[in-house]
């Protein structure tokens, strides 16, 4: 027993299934993946909000609807030390509602544009490209309802992934209409559906009940099929909804932005009205959708608000990140000095002079271990250092070093005392 105690004691606890490290290289990318969108949505006017992990759970069951995935299935609630029923966030656009409200920001502003970025939490059976902690770059705008306030989230999202080079983007856009136009709607895909339900799969022919919408968003194939030649919305949208759409696509075209149509594209939150969108990539398999968005006109009222309008997308990161290039950088990550140590006596100065130099900024790397001269050179080579410092007894005493640069293989005599000013004088 004493055997089995060590046994189980020694196995190393793993992270919980579907919730991933991003380890480096991968979180450099992320990090400029993220000082990209901030940049870019500064220059659209967006300002940057941070909301809890952890809301209400009444919070995303008005917010996202009930009869959603989501809300259905997929999110982690519990109920806390006390008596509340509190839920990890599945999306960001509800809780960035709440604060809004919240905080009475349409008190003081017409005109609100925020985004944010973080962690999800959905409980998905994980695959390729699906986590059940997953990360979103979120914007949203509240307060306008005009068609240019579309083009212009779609723009700024569209210049956004261009300028990250992810290439064979698709963009699609629909138009999911209004209160007016989905009760007809409605009731033309319950009288298609006629008679075929028992084609359906189970999920399908529970929407059919709940949210006959969602219908257009199964995956399964054969659902797939017998929706082929199903009427579409497009063609019951209301005269104001019908503008609005033209509008938006007029405004997109200002900015010879390649979008296609998608009369079958649903989303799967049920706030969405008018104007929705998608972007997806080619070569992503199943997988594929980055990013998904769309107008929301009724969702602050629904969450107790005045009736202000919104728009907003959110942006899968990692699968973003799996389609980004690795960035482009002329400086290498490793540092730019490496000290060598010859002999024990000489590792105080070595030290000092190692710290000292990170305190002034530059990026100096040393062992601690007293490993022979070759071991720490090899190590050196493994950081890519660009420079080394080999600092011996000697050395110290004549207060003089060779300073050797590892990729042109040359080296240069250094005086000690000058040593912060040449190494800091090198990195410019
Ligand atoms: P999907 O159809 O792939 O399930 P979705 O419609 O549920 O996506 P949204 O709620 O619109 O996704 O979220 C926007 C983006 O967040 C998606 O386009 C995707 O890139 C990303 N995303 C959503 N769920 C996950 C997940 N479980 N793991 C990783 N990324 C996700
Ligand atoms: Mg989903």
């Amino acid at each position: 027993s004493e055997n089995l105690k060590r046994l189980l004691f020694m196995e190393i606890i793993t992270a919980v299934r579907g919730f991933k490290d991003v380890l480096p290289p991968e979180t450099e990318k992320w990090r400029y993946i993220e000082e990209t969108a901030r940049d870019i949505f500064q220059t659209f006017g967006f300002r940057e909000i941070r909301v809890p992990l952890l809301e209400k759970t009444a919070l995303f069951q008005r917010g996202i609807g009930e009869s959603t995935d989501i809300v259905e299935k997929e999110m982690y609630t519990f109920v806390d030390r006390g008596d509340e029923s509190l839920t990890l966030r599945p999306e960001a656009t509800a809780s960035v509602i709440r604060a809004y409200l919240e905080h009475a920001l349409y008190n003081t502003e017409t005109v609100t544009k925020l985004f944010t970025s973080g962690p999800m939490f959905r409980r998905e059976r994980p695959q390729k490209g699906r986590y059940r902690q997953f990360h979103q770059i979120d914007a949203e705008i509240l307060g306008p309802d005009d068609p240019h306030t579309d083009a212009e989230l779609i723009l700024m999202l569209m210049h956004f992934l261009k300028k990250l080079e992810l290439p064979h983007l698709n963009l699609e856009i629909n138009s999911l209409g209004c209160d007016q136009c989905r009760p007809p709607f409605r009731a033309a895909i319950h009288s298609f559906l006629r008679g075929q339900e028992e084609k359906l799969c189970s999920d399908c022919r529970r929407r059919l009940v709940t949210n006959p919408l969602r219908v257009f968003d199964c995956k399964v194939e054969s659902c797939a099929a017998i929706l082929s030649g199903a009427p579409l919305l497009q063609d019951f949208l209301c005269p104001p909804c019908r503008e609005h759409f033209v509008k938006v696509q007029s405004s997109l075209d200002l900015f010879d932005l390649c979008y296609r149509l998608n009369p079958k594209m649903v989303r799967g939150l049920d706030y969405y009205t008018r104007t929705t969108f998608e972007v997806t990539q080619e070569s992503h398999g199943a997988q594929n959708a980055v990013v998904g968005g769309g107008r929301y006109d009724h969702l602050v009222r629904d969450l107790g608000g005045p009736d202000i309008s919104g728009i907003g997308f959110a942006i899968g990161f990692e699968r973003l990140a799996a389609m980004t290039p690795k960035p482009k950088t002329d400086a290498s990550d490793g540092p730019l000095l490496f000290i060598a140590i010859l002999g024990d006596s000489a590792f105080d100065e070595a030290f000092r002079l190692c710290n000292r130099l990170r305190m002034k900024g530059v990026r100096v790397e040393m062992d601690h271990g007293g490993r022979s001269l070759k071991s720490q050179m090899k190590r050196a080579d493994k950081l890519q250092s660009v420079y080394t410092l080999i600092l011996g007894e000697r050395e110290i005493a004549e207060k003089k070093a060779l300073l050797r640069n590892m990729r042109a293989s040359t080296q240069t005599e250094i005086h000690l005392d000058q040593i912060e000013e040449t190494i800091i004088e090198l990195e410019r």
